[in-house]
Order: C-alpha cells, then structure tokens, then sequence
C-alpha cells in the first residue's frame, strides 16, 4: 500500500495516465488521482493525459482537464503515475514516465511484471485499479467528486459488482464510497447499462453474425473497417459487446474483435474459470486478467480466430478434470 500524499512529498510536477482506449476503470481511476492532487497539493503542477475518454465519462468532475499525451512531449515530470496498466498500452504517454524522475506504477493486471517503475502498487487480486487507488488516498481527504470517480472505476471493472474479482473488501469500499452521497443509481445506469441506438444497433449485428466455434465452447463476433465506416462508429461504442457474446449459453470463451488499420484486429477475450484467458492474450503480446483479457493480433479474421482457438484448445487439452 501506498500513501500518495508522502509518495508526493517535495513534488512540484506531477503526470498521470492510463492505458490507450480508456475504460471506465481508467477514467475512474486516473481523474480520482488528479482531483485528489489538485484537492489536496494544490501547490502541485498536475496533468493528466488520456487518449479521449469515452463521453459517458462527462459526468466526472474536471474530465475537460484531460489532455492529449502529445501536449506534454517536452514536459519533465518530478512524477508521473500509470494507472490500470504497464507502461507500454500506455500509447503517447509511455515517453513522458520515461523521463520522469519518479514513476509510480499502480496496476491490478496479472500479467504486469512491475518492472517499470520506482514505485510499485501492483495487486492482481484487486478488483479494479480504483480499488487500489482508494488505497492510497486518506478517506479525510476525500470528497464526492473524488468519491464518484473512485465508483465508477470499480462498477465497470466489477460489471457492477458481478464478476468474481469482487471481494468483501471491494464491496467495503462501495459502502464507504456511496456515503460520500452521489447518485450511484444515476450513474450505473447512465455510464454502465445505458447505449445509444448506434451502439444498440451494432450490437445487435455483432450478434446476429456471430459464429459459434470449438463445439459451442467459443463465441465469436467481429466488426471490420468497412463495417465501422458504416455506422462511423469508435471502439467505445463496442462496450459490452464481448459481455453480451460470453452470455450465450454453452460458452467458456467470448471473442469479440474489431479490426484496426494495417491488417491487425483489437482483440477482447471473456471466459469462464474454465479458461485462463490472460495465458493466451500474453502469448500473443496482450495480457489482462484470467476472466477478461485482450491483445492486438496481426492477420485477416481467419488467422486471428484459428490462432486464439489453437492455444484455447491447448488449456483443454492440458485441463485434468477432463470435462471438456
Ligand atoms: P478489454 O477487452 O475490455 O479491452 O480488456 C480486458 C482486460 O484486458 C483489461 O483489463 C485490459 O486492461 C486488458 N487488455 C486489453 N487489451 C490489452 C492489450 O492489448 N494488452 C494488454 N497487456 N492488456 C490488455
Ligand atoms: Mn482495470
């Protein structure tokens, strides 16, 4: 555990940043991270940088503060903090914490080896990086506005509180948070639950194009550029997707995945216990979490789904219980 308050001791610049295609418990956790500087070291030149946050995310106080890696090139921070990732998915802003004179890493990823920095807060049992985050604050110093961002990362990291990364603990600091007095409801269903027709509209043919692969065991869905051009549609509109292809009946290992330029697709992997989905983002350069993982894979739809289901088939392959 860290206290972010002596860790800031003597610092008069300070960076912060996430991963490339910010989520919720980035937003959440990086712009918790800035109001609570901006709170409490006011004296602290701060920044925060974030390839642009999703616009559900408007809710969160200061998020107009956020600013484009590329602005900071030139900037040599006292200290930078990566949240909710290793330094290299943190896109623009990988060169900043490399020139900064302190770097605090704070990650909840398994597959993170907690070599970049100076100072490690890395927990892969945590259920969101929120939650570690929280860690680090003194409640005293909190408010709503710090509060609310802290519970958005862990709602979306948590899928509201469903996924098995959840812990007593996690939901002890739910508790603690929603004393603070903001409208948890609103914001559930406004930033987690809630589509445009677009995004409806494109789930809805993800779904319906979906193919079955490995017996039942494997969904998969996909969106290409031509399809994206379509609807003009940016990879926040296909949140949720991989959730809703992991809900069919039968399945241990959803595969959603969207094409990017130079023949190359982003990849997001769900299972169940059954399949260790890190082990096989990892393998490809990706990584993430046991039950929620991704990675960006080279090659035409074919390749990327006949490469992800060889090394699925292996986990089976290797399981004990046999009960494939
Ligand atoms: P998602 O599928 O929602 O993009 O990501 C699921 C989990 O895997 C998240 O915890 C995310 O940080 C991680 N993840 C997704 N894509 C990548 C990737 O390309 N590389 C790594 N290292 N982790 C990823
Ligand atoms: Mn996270």
């Amino acid at each position: 555990m860290i206290d972010l308050v002596k860790e800031l001791k003597d610092i008069k610049s300070v960076g912060i940043s996430g991963h490339i295609r910010p989520d919720g418990d980035c937003v959440g956790s990086t712009m918790a991270v800035y109001l609570y500087i901006r709170k409490n070291m006011p004296e602290i030149d701060a920044h925060i940088y974030l390839e642009s946050p999703p616009p559900v995310f408007e809710c969160i106080k200061d998020i107009d503060k956020v600013e484009d890696p590329k602005a900071g090139k030139d900037i040599v921070f006292d200290a930078f903090i990566m949240i909710d990732t290793v330094k290299d998915r943190s896109g623009d802003a990988e060169a900043l914490y490399d020139k900064a004179k302190k770097r605090i890493n704070i990650d909840h990823h398994i597959t993170n080896p907690g070599t970049d920095s100076d100072v490690n807060f890395i927990v892969p049992t945590a259920s969101s990086a929120a939650e570690l985050v929280y860690e680090c604050f003194d409640e005293k110093l909190m408010d709503t506005e710090i509060a609310k961002a802290v519970y958005i990362g862990m709602v979306h990291d948590t899928g509201v509180f469903q996924y098995s990364n959840v812990s007593p603990k996690t939901l002890n600091y739910a508790a603690k948070l929603i004393g603070y007095g903001f409208d948890f409801s609103t914001i559930i269903a406004e930033t987690f639950y809630e589509k445009t027709y677009l995004q409806s509209q494109i789930l809805g043919r993800v779904l319906s194009e979906s193919i079955l692969v490995m017996d039942g065991k494997v969904s998969v869905g996909h969106i290409d550029q031509k399809m994206a051009k379509f609807y003009n549609s940016h990879p926040f509109d296909y949140d949720g997707i991989v959730n809703a292809l992991k809900q069919i009946k039968g399945v241990d290992v959803a595969i959603f995945m969207h094409e990017l330029p130079d023949h190359k697709y982003k990849v997001s992997l769900r299972s169940t216990d059954r399949i260790d989905v890190s082990e096989v983002c990892a393998y490809f350069g990706g990584g993430g979490h046991k039950k929620a993982a991704g990675v960006v894979m080279e090659g035409n739809f074919y390749d990327v789904v006949n490469n992800l289901t060889a090394r699925i088939e292996k986990q089976y392959a290797e399981r004990t219980d046999q009960r494939i």
